[in-house]
């Protein structure tokens, strides 16, 4: 989103959405409501990644969207991406100091300045509360991992694909390098057949995180050197732009180093996730096939198990 005309095709699209009544706006960008058309799509989109995921036998594990601080300042995240990150504030003082609060509450948000950090940090990836819990030596071939959660990201944006929180569903791996690997390689293709079978242009692109400042730039180099993250991109509102709906990363070791998980020959464990964006995919399909379900393409309701 460059220039005002590109700022205009997100917008344009946004306002579709919510004229339509599938995105209520919420007073923030990048911060709506969904309708029932818009999770019917969701479900069906997960009841997919579950059936295709099915022979991993994964273990099935739902955290809530908020993770320990600790936990939070031992991923990395905070070095990297400080400019994403949602902090959860309380307020922890007596009486006086709610008077204190109300008293400075008119104006500029003065009253926050009455908060004071709580234990609790906004989960910024769905897989990082999983790392935090396994801690210690995995079973012989590792673990493989089915995660959902809404993930936050400090980013309010006119485009309706970049919220501030959305869903991540993901089969984290853990394990030896090549089990991680391969589960990265894997998924790459299974996930881009199965965003082929719905009906979307999908293409698969070496991509980088995007790493915070000055230093920033050489992790990013870096990252895309050692190709360890895959995007699968899609047509949404631009062509020529298109949207990141699905993410292939190789961790290597970081996670194992920075949570004590060691493989069963007591090497620090490696990881790979798959994580598919739930919003950025059903507004990928609704752009494609239109707002009204019953119109879309029989195969494309066939995969979805559309009745
Ligand atoms: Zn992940």
């Amino acid at each position: 989103m460059c220039d005002k005309h590109s700022d205009d095709i997100y917008s344009a699209y946004r306002d579709e959405l919510i004229a339509a009544g599938l995105l209520i706006p919420l007073g923030v960008g990048g911060l709506y409501g969904r309708s029932g058309t818009f999770e019917h799509i969701v479900d069906q989109f997960e009841y997919l990644i579950t059936r295709r995921g099915a022979y991993q036998k994964p273990e099935v594990m739902r955290f809530p969207p908020m993770f320990s601080r600790t936990h939070y300042e031992a991923t990395g995240h905070l070095k990297n991406f400080p400019d994403l990150i949602g902090s959860i504030h309380s307020f922890e003082g007596n009486e006086r100091d709610h008077r204190d609060m109300m008293a400075s509450f008119e104006g500029e948000r003065g009253w926050t300045s009455h908060l004071v950090a709580s234990d609790m940090m906004l989960v910024p990836a769905a897989c990082y509360p999983l790392y935090p819990t396994a801690t210690g030596t995995l079973p012989q071939g590792g673990r493989c991992v089915d995660l959902k959660t809404f993930v936050f990201r400090h980013e309010p944006s006119p485009d309706p694909a970049r919220m501030q929180i959305f869903r991540q569903r993901e089969y984290v791996r853990l394990g030896s390098a090549d089990e991680a690997f391969a589960h990265r390689n894997t998924w790459l293709e299974t996930g881009k057949e199965m965003l082929e079978a719905v009906g979307l242009d999908v293409a698969a692109v070496v991509a980088n995180d995007p790493f915070f400042g000055r230093g920033g730039k050489v992790m990013k180099a870096t990252q895309v050197e050692q190709v360890l993250k895959y995007e699968l991109v899609v047509p949404i509102c631009s062509t020529e732009k298109p949207t990141a709906v699905s993410s292939c990363n190789y961790h290597l070791d970081h996670f194992g180093h920075a949570f004590g998980i060691l493989t069963a020959d007591g090497q620090p464990a490696h990881s790979a996730c798959i994580g598919f964006g739930l919003e950025r995919i059903t507004l990928a399909l609704l752009k494609k096939h239109g707002f009204r379900l019953e119109t879309w393409p029989r195969e494309v309701r066939q995969v979805l198990e559309m009745a």
